[in-house]
């Protein structure tokens, strides 16, 4: 019996294959078998999905938030309880070293578990006006949501974006990424088996220009919510403007590790090694530049060459340090990145190449790789390379770290390390970026933690309350009283 698993779109309760009838092949990243077939949704597709959540709508909406509590409770407990099988599915399907899946596994119950909690106190506020008016305000949701979910993170990303989602009343029409989303497709049955009402969330996997484009521009959608590239996002945005529609978008970013000179190397390394590879660099946040002070240089990189000759790499569910990328396209785009960056001058440390011999031609394999000395306006220090590629620059004084650190077109996250209380707070102030962490990174799932870009890594707030106000509208209500 074949393994190869089909999955359709999933509209109005009811799971179907695309009206054109047609599907993309999923591949495994470690061997490039198939994998499974998804549905090749488009527009008629994206249509069908957009009507039945808004039909969905007026009755979630209304639904007292304590039910809308309950059934997020119980997908928490749903996914908690199938987390093996998801983690191990995730793993295969995106390539990731089958610890991490665990882990995302553990953050997407969490979401759930989490915006269970506070559906039920989305507060307004009452705001005085003298004894004639009575003056409040109320959070209503957005309506119907589109969210466009990436093939990193495919089960945290979008449990990341329908938790919160739900909890506030809103309706889905999410579009999975075509090279990783196996993942999303059996979160949303899980939804559905767990009691969410029909059409409340509907998916329609597919290609980015077909069902993404036509749901990014759908005229009777009230947000768009994107988590990818930075191209993408802006034809996102430019889609979404033409119906004064919101986005929230969550792009990339060149994330820096700003290590200063009397920081606790031992106990820096192990976490700066964590930070840049997680998913073999493919993450938005991974801490893909060191900017290290001067005199700790030496003593860094020696720590770092150590560390990097631990590193094991292997099929996602071997269980390695670091898996294969998702692509040959991601593979050939991070090798392309080691090429110009050795024209640039960096010294090139570990790897810097594939991955070949017994049962690893087929993967997406590439060695992690530092490139040391790296200097500002180089492309490898500039530009998101998305893969097991960690750059490495110096700096001599506080102010040359803030300026390199704000020198890339990002700003989504980055890590101080220093022993000195006052110059890492006088650097966490400086650094232009949406999460900071002192003499740590990454915080766990980092569920509670507000999330999002400055500058070209987005806009808007993921995660924590503030995700709460990403997915509502306040209405003020003044009420005249009669004396
Ligand atoms: P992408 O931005 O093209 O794809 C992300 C999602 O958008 C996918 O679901 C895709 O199908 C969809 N999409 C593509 N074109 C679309 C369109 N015109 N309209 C609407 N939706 C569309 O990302 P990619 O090409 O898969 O990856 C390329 C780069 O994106 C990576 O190298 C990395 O820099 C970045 N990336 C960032 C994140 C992140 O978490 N911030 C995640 C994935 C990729």
């Amino acid at each position: 019996m074949s393994e190869i698993q089909s999955y359709g779109c999933f509209v109005n309760g009811v799971w179907a294959p695309a009206r054109s009838g047609r599907t993309v092949e999923v591949l495994d990243p470690a061997t490039g078998k198939v994998l499974a077939h998804i549905a090749r949704g488009e527009k008629t597709d994206v249509d069908a999905a957009v009507q039945a959540a808004q039909r969905a709508l007026p009755a979630w909406a209304d639904c007292p938030p304590v039910q809308r509590a309950r059934v997020l409770s119980n997908i928490a407990r749903r996914i908690a309880q199938e987390q093996d099988r998801l983690a191990r599915l995730e793993s295969q399907d995106t390539g990731k070293p089958l610890k991490q899946a665990q882990a995302d596994a553990v953050a997407a119950a969490r979401f759930f578990e989490y915006y269970a909690g506070v559906a039920d106190k989305v507060l307004g506020t009452s705001i005085p006006l003298g004894q004639e008016f009575f003056d409040f305000t109320v959070r209503e949701p957005l309506g119907v949501t589109a969210q466009i979910v990436p093939w990193n993170y495919p089960l945290q990303i979008a449990s990341r974006g329908l938790a919160p989602a739900l909890a506030t009343g809103n309706t889905i029409v999410m579009k999975p990424a075509e090279l990783a989303c196996l993942s999303v497709l059996e979160l949303t049955r899980i939804c559905h088996e767990e009691g969410l009402p029909v059409g409340v969330l509907n998916v329609v996997p597919g290609l980015g220009h077909e069902a993404g484009a036509a749901l990014a521009a759908h005229p009777d959608v009230n947000l768009v919510v994107f988590t990818g590239s930075v191209a993408t996002g802006a034809a996102v945005m430019r889609a979404a403007s033409d119906n004064i529609v919101p986005v929230l978008l969550e792009l990339g970013g060149k994330s820096p590790n700003i290590v200063l000179a009397d920081a606790d190397l031992d106990a820096a390394v192990p976490t700066l090694l964590k930070a840049a590879f997680p998913n073999s660099g493919q993450t938005c946040s991974a801490g893909s530049r060191i900017l290290v002070q001067r005199q700790a240089h030496a003593a860094l990189i020696e720590r770092l060459r150590a560390g990097l000759d631990g590193l094991t790499v292997g099929a996602g569910l071997q269980d390695p340090d670091i898996g294969p990328l998702v692509s040959r396209n991601q593979q050939q785009k991070v090798q392309d990145y080691i090429s110009i960056g050795r024209d640039e001058g960096v010294e090139v440390i570990g790897g810097g190449r594939v991955l070949e011999g017994a049962n690893l031609d087929a993967g997406n394999f590439v060695l992690p790789t530092l490139l040391d000395q790296a200097r500002a306006g180089m492309r490898v220090h500039q530009e998101e390379i998305f893969g097991p590629v960690l750059t490495i620059a110096q700096f001599d004084d506080l102010e040359e770290a803030a300026a390199l650190a704000n020198g890339t077109e990002y700003g989504l996250v980055a890590g101080i390390w220093g022993r000195d209380v006052g110059a890492t707070h006088r650097l966490a102030q400086k650094v232009k970026a949406g999460q900071v962490f002192v003499n740590c990174y990454g915080a766990g799932g980092g569920v509670e933690l507000p999330f999002g870009g400055y500058r070209k890594s987005g806009f808007g707030r993921e995660k924590g309350l503030d995700a709460l106000l990403s997915y509502t509208q306040v209405k003020n209500i003044c009420v005249r009283i009669d004396r």
